[in-house]
């Protein structure tokens, strides 16, 4: 038999010596327990909540790091981690909604939040309308003073890449008593700052620019008002949610090197979102910067920048020549989810997708994610593509 002091020892390590200990990534932290110092400060554990560390799934040091980096750079009030994009929406949406409330989702949002607000806020009781972000006449004729508690936007729109007036749409809602929330995953706190524009809560993919590698799920919630985000803390509690300390690790890792990704891809999407503009006309190149676009001017006024996603629109009638189009590739990988070191090219259809915004739904919409590679390799590449999409190669 052991001793139980072996037993015991195997248990409780020695503490080793921080002194002299200095480096810069921020440790990987994991609990699920925290240890308190005596009774008194477990009984009133509460206190700590919504800053402090009262129990894992609210969070470590590894977390608040991360949260506190997002919060600086939205000039923001707090920032909350959850495990993904979708679920920074939603848990929004279902902190601030309840049954007999109203709210507006632009017509352009990610398609997964239209499809949440049908198929779980509609069920709850909330009353669900779609606008379309680039009529604000529509806005205002929808919204309804002491009912509408939540306008949410996405510029630029998902794949359609509309940028909408999110100063105006701001001040219409608060006008009505509503909350202004927004998706900034394509812009990153580097290229656009809503909460500057009136905006009360921005929601972000750090799965896309800020994890940049691919290999990662995590969302983040950013707040202009410590009681909304408060309540948004304890609604997490409610439901259970919290993220890994080693994913926001990586997240960390990650934006380390952000500003310099983005203004690589930034750099070549405009590029090519220009030539291939020449190429094929201006109307089937969908990119904020390219003059012209759907909503251009809100992208001049409230963006330092252009990431690197852009959107081509090509008449396919054979599918056989799109996906021989897409199998022709060779720098460019074929996949969903973007933001990463590798170039992606994801084929779409909008035909269903939209309530209000005309598109067209026989074309195929081409969702370009450019990455790390070469940049004459995937010019090469795309340009071959595009000439292949068209039937000659
Ligand atoms: C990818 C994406 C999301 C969802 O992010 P996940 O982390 O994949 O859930 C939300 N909004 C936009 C604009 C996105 O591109």
């Amino acid at each position: 038999m052991t001793s139980s002091s072996d037993d015991t020892s195997c248990v409780h390590h020695p503490r080793a010596s921080l002194d002299g200990f200095d480096s810069f990534p921020t440790p990987i932290y994991r609990a699920s327990t925290i240890v308190f110092p005596d009774a008194q400060s477990y009984r009133t554990r509460g206190s700590r909540i919504p800053d402090g560390y009262s129990y894992g799934l609210m969070g470590t040091p590894t977390t608040r790091a991360l949260e506190a980096s997002m919060t600086r750079l939205h000039a923001g009030e707090r920032s909350i981690i959850v495990p993904s994009g979708q679920a920074a929406i939603t848990t929004v949406m279902l902190t601030v909604l309840k049954a007999g409330d109203h709210v507006l989702i632009a017509d352009n949002t990610y398609p997964p939040v239209k499809q949440f607000a049908r198929e779980v806020l509609e069920p709850l009781g909330v009353n669900v309308s779609i606008f379309d972000p680039m009529d604000l006449d529509d806005l205002r004729s929808k919204i309804v003073r002491g009912t509408t508690r939540l306008v949410w936007m996405e510029a630029p729109g998902s794949t359609s890449m509309e940028v909408c007036d999110m100063l105006s749409i701001a001040a219409i809602a608060h006008e009505a008593g509503a909350l202004a929330g927004c998706d900034n995953t394509w812009a990153s706190p580097l290229l656009c700052k809503p909460l500057q524009l009136g905006v009360d809560v921005v929601a972000e993919a750090l799965t896309k620019y800020v994890g940049g590698h691919s290999d990662l799920l995590l969302g983040s919630i950013t707040f202009a008002d410590f009681d909304l985000y408060a309540k948004l803390r304890r609604q997490l509690a409610n439901l259970g949610v919290g993220v890994s300390p080693d994913d926001c690790s990586l997240a960390l890792r990650g934006l380390e090197t952000m500003a310099l990704r983005m203004r690589h891809v930034g750099g070549v999407a405009s590029e090519f979102a220009s030539r291939l503009a020449g190429m094929i006309g201006p109307d089937k190149v969908l990119y904020p910067a390219l003059e012209g676009s759907v909503g251009h001017e809100f992208w001049k006024r409230d963006f330092t920048g252009a990431s690197g996603l852009f959107t081509i629109k090509a008449a396919v009638s054979d599918t056989s020549v799109l996906d021989r189009a897409l199998d022709g590739l060779n720098c460019f990988a074929i996949g969903a989810s973007w933001g990463g070191t590798r170039s992606l090219v994801a084929p779409m259809s909008l035909a269903g997708e939209r309530a209000l915004r005309a598109v067209d739904a026989d074309m195929i919409y081409l969702r370009v994610s450019i990455g790390m590679e070469s940049a004459d390799e995937l010019w090469a590449d795309i340009a071959g593509f595009v000439r292949a999409l068209d039937g000659h190669r």
